[in-house]
């Protein structure tokens, strides 16, 4: 899945670019409206996330030429404006949905999946005999649904979305409880164990590996 942002504050650049490309999005940035504009139609991608206040033609510019020639590709608002009226203009130049400045990069990402969600089929992962359907939030393992709360899905859907790469527990606990929550790392592990007991996984069927004093792994056997 292809993302183009275009954004000219480089701070939220490069964090909006390290974080969708760890959760497995290509990224490509866009810093003024006129050449995002132009990588919108040069270039294919799944989404847009266009920010309104931008060097060039705005936001609100980009989004209304991109929509004349009937293109459907989501688009996503980034807007530090906080009027009504602002935000129906958004959707009225074909935005599909937006997001207030500043933003918490889990909402930004549900909101991005929500997008990618009606466009494509569903994504389902697997980890050895468990798979995560993220549309239907259900987990089976050996034919048989597992229940988990809220933050395991979360946590579990982090390390398939990285299956075979080593998340490092700054980077589980961003994407997991958000990138200012007041949380000692200490909790992902409660999660882990909770999640290995949960999908009754024994020693022989280490999916999710500890790294120690680094992370973890999720891997298949
Ligand atoms: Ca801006």
């Amino acid at each position: 899945m292809r993302i183009l942002v275009i954004e000219d504050e480089e701070g939220i650049t490069s964090f909006l670019k390290q974080g969708l490309e760890e959760e497995g999005f290509e990224v490509e940035l866009a810093h003024d409206g006129n050449n995002g504009l132009e990588k919108t139609l040069t270039g294919h991608f799944d989404l847009l996330l266009v920010d309104w206040m931008l060097p060039g033609l705005t936001g609100i510019e980009v989004c209304k030429a991109y929509r004349k020639d009937n293109k459907t590709t989501p688009i996503i608002f980034l807007t530090a404006r906080d009027t009504v009226q602002d935000a129906i203009y958004g959707l009225q130049a074909g935005a599909n949905d937006y997001i207030r400045k500043p933003f918490h990069f889990e909402e930004l990402l549900e909101r991005i999946r929500v997008q990618l969600r009606s466009t494509s089929v569903s994504p389902v992962f697997t980890l050895g005999t468990v798979s995560l359907n993220v549309e239907t939030h259900k987990v089976m393992n050996k034919g048989t649904e597992v229940s988990l709360t809220q933050k395991e899905f979360s946590l579990l859907e982090f390390l398939l979305r990285n299956k075979g790469k080593v998340c490092k527990r700054n980077r589980i606990l961003d994407a997991v409880w958000g990138h200012d929550a007041d949380h000692d790392s200490g909790v992902i592990d409660v999660y882990i164990n909770a999640l290995r007991k949960k999908l009754s996984l024994t020693r022989d069927e280490d999916y999710i590996q500890t790294i120690r004093g680094v992370g973890y792994m999720a891997n298949d056997q």
